[in-house]
């Protein structure tokens, strides 16, 4: 479905991306795993249009979208749920979950995925003429992937879906992603900074750091965690971090 082939990405003089490559099958869920300041969300924001690489080629189902614009890229069907938990805090949860679907023509299709959308997120619909501001950290996770799919997109992009919730919630929410990706054929590609979180839940991991893959590999190959540890945190180019600071790096999460 997703075809990324040697990505660079420049903030100015900083060089964020230094040639990405990776694919994403049609109804796989892959992870994007790597520390702080990696490039998992510049690769995100470059699928999705918001950065435009000045080397490199992205293509969904073949077609080329560099260069497109944002809008024009979910039209497609790639919607990112952007890090952070962006809700629009003083309109209700059901404003916020129509907003998702404000681009789209069919109106009919548009109000049958709001009530199927709700099917899956029960604690929405009890909470539906609430304002957004009120909810909970993941309830608030779950009212922006409700809103992405309100998109009708084929391929979502969820950006550390796990910052700052409770590692239950997190669970949750992932239970819910996976359970979306039947029932709606859904294809994933979401980042994360804990390597055990997508050892449970990813087909396929890609461990990113400096702005390159440092290893790909199916998640049932890396059970272990050791490879991924090696390319996280570059085991062999530098001395070894010592045991603390292994755990404040977010693998041991
Ligand atoms: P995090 O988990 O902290 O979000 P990340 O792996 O998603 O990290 P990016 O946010 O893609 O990493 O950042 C990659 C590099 O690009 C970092 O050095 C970051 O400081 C820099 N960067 C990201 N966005 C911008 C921007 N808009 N302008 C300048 N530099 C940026």
């Amino acid at each position: 479905m997703l075809e990324i082939d040697d990505i660079h990405v420049n903030y100015g003089r900083l060089q964020a991306l230094r040639g990405v490559s990776l694919t994403v099958a049609e109804g796989e869920v892959v992870c994007l795993v790597g520390p702080n300041g990696a490039g998992k969300s510049t690769t995100l924001a470059a699928i999705a249009g918001g950065v435009t690489p000045h080397a490199g080629g992205i293509k969904l189902q073949g077609r080329g979208l560099i260069g497109m614009a944002p809008e024009a890229i979910s039209r497609l069907g790639v919607s990112l749920v952007p890090e952070g938990r962006h809700v629009f805090a003083s309109l209700t949860v059901a404003e916020n979950l129509r907003i998702g679907g404000f681009q789209r023509r069919d109106r009919s299709g548009a109000a049958a995925d709001f009530e199927r959308i709700l099917s899956h997120f029960p604690r929405l619909r009890e909470r539906l003429q609430q304002p957004a501001g009120q909810l909970s950290g993941g309830e608030q996770q779950m009212l922006v992937i409700g809103r992405a799919l309100m998109t009708k997109p084929r391929l979502v992009m969820v950006d550390e879906p796990s910052l700052g919730l409770a590692p239950l919630i997190v669970d949750q929410v992932y239970e819910i992603l996976l359970s979306l990706r039947q029932s709606e054929g859904l294809t994933l590609l979401i980042n994360e900074q804990s390597s055990k979180r997508v050892l449970k839940f990813a087909d396929r991991i890609y461990v990113l750091r400096g702005g390159r893959i440092q290893l790909h590999d199916r998640a049932s190959n890396l059970q272990d965690g050791k490879a991924i540890m090696e390319a996280y945190f570059g085991f062999g180019e530098h001395p070894a971090p010592a045991a603390g600071s292994v755990a404040l790096g977010g693998v041991a999460r």
